[in-house]
């Protein structure tokens, strides 16, 4: 099959399966240039494993901790005819180049939401792994059925308050334009918490402790966006933003309820850039093609990898990490600096569509947007047929 990207909107429907194995492996590559970790973790859960920032906390855990890593993702396996996702492909690989360095990897592909993959998840540790000490709860997700009333929740990107008016890029027509959003209704807010906040994450903490599977000290991280004032509206202090902001209380309670094994729970603050969950919420697809801009320029720019690799060395793996006034591990300073963001505001204020590719390093957000499916990968030969079928 001779794979070439079907993009709609802002999904790309189809993965390339050589692309996205590279991806991995350049990913792992990064990772190996910085040589080892020093006290890393050695049996590491990753809940949300197969992109963005879920895959590159399981390429750090393995490539430059040696862990055993037990990953939990949804994704969709590939036909003889049809492509499978990217994430399906990203894992493939990701056992591949494991198997090869002679690390311990199993992947669960299924609904991390339900009980049934909670219950799969311990099973497995249990015969193979025994005691995580590190859990990554790296998910994002439209919808979760609740396993215990079996109501099923929708998330929704909105404002919270009032009605809210801004700049958009609309990636399938080209086309930078005003849009207004409609505050949320307290349910659409309440349901966003429900799919996006901490409660799943308190779930798999307790069904860990349950089965005694937490080692003492174990750590958690569950991840965050925390912008500033172009992204508060829609993000920060939007309905997203309200379930991010019950992941404190989340952490909080892990912390409290699993006192007896040292449970230390941390919300991680990282930056701003392209994966399949932002790239759908309004607003950021030209943010981010700004930010590119200016943090290219100021040469602290850094992708998923880059910026897992630095949480974990300055912050996850540290005895006592330095945490902000919430208590967070924060890592998007370098994005949400007043000196930056002032940067990123003048060219906000004057982006049009006339000036949209001048202002923007778009291209480099399209170059970004194509990599998560495998596509746009140096060294790839697009017009080779390759092999749909991939497991792992
Ligand atoms: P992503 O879309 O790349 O990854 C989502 C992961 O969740 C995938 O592995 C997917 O398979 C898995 N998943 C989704 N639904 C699932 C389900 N029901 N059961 C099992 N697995 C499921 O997203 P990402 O951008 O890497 O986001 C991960 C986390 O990082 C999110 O909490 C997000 O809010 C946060 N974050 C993202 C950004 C950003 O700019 N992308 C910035 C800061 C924080």
């Amino acid at each position: 099959m001779i794979i070439k990207p079907k993009i709609r909107g802002f999904i790309c429907t189809n993965a390339h399966p050589v692309g996205c194995a590279a991806n991995v492996q350049q990913q792992i590559d990064y990772v190996k240039s910085q040589g080892e970790l020093t006290d890393a973790p050695k049996n590491v859960l990753v809940i949300g494993c197969s992109t963005g920032y879920g895959l590159a906390s399981r390429i750090v855990s393995a490539f430059g901790g040696g862990a055993k890593t037990l990953g939990v993702c949804f994704e969709k396996p590939p036909t003889e005819r049809k492509t499978g996702t990217a994430g399906w492909y990203n894992t493939a690989g990701f056992h591949a180049k494991a198997e090869a360095a002679g690390l311990y990897a199993k992947t669960l592909n299924g609904d991390a939401f339900s009980d049934e993959l909670k219950q799969q998840t311990i099973e497995t540790l249990k015969a193979d792994m025994g005691k995580v000490d590190l859990v990554i709860y790296s998910l994002a997700s439209p919808r979760r059925t609740d396993p215990k009333t079996g109501e099923t929740f929708k998330s929704t990107l909105k404002p919270v308050g009032e009605a809210y008016t801004t700049k958009t890029y609309d990636t399938d027509k080209d086309k930078v334009h005003d849009i207004s959003l409609e505050p949320a209704s307290q349910e659409e807010i309440d349901h966003t918490i429900k799919v996006m906040g901490g409660e799943d994450w308190e779930l798999w903490l307790e069904a860990l402790d349950q089965a005694d599977l937490l080692a003492d000290g174990c750590k958690t991280t569950a991840y965050t966006y925390v912008g500033k004032e172009l992204t508060w509206p829609i993000y920060g202090q939007a309905t997203i933003g309200k379930a991010k902001e019950d992941l404190d209380r989340a952490a909080a309670e892990i912390v409290k309820t699993k006192a007896s094994k040292n449970v230390q729970a941390y919300v991680s603050s990282l930056k701003a850039l392209v994966t399949q969950a932002s790239s759908a919420i309004p607003v950021m697809p030209l943010y981010i093609s700004l930010i590119y801009k200016v943090m290219k320029e100021e040469g602290t720019h850094q992708g998923c990898i880059e910026q897992i690799y630095d949480l974990f060395t300055d912050k996850l793996i540290q005895a006592a990490p330095e945490v902000d006034e919430m208590g967070r591990l924060y890592m998007n300073d370098k994005e949400t600096n007043d000196a930056t963001q002032a940067k990123i505001k003048a060219l906000w204020d004057q982006v049009t569509q006339d000036n949209f590719h001048e202002l923007s390093d778009y291209a480099g957000y399209h170059h970004e947007f194509l990599k998560l499916f495998g596509f746009d990968v140096s060294g790839v030969d697009y017009d080779a047929d390759v092999e749909p079928l991939a497991d792992w």
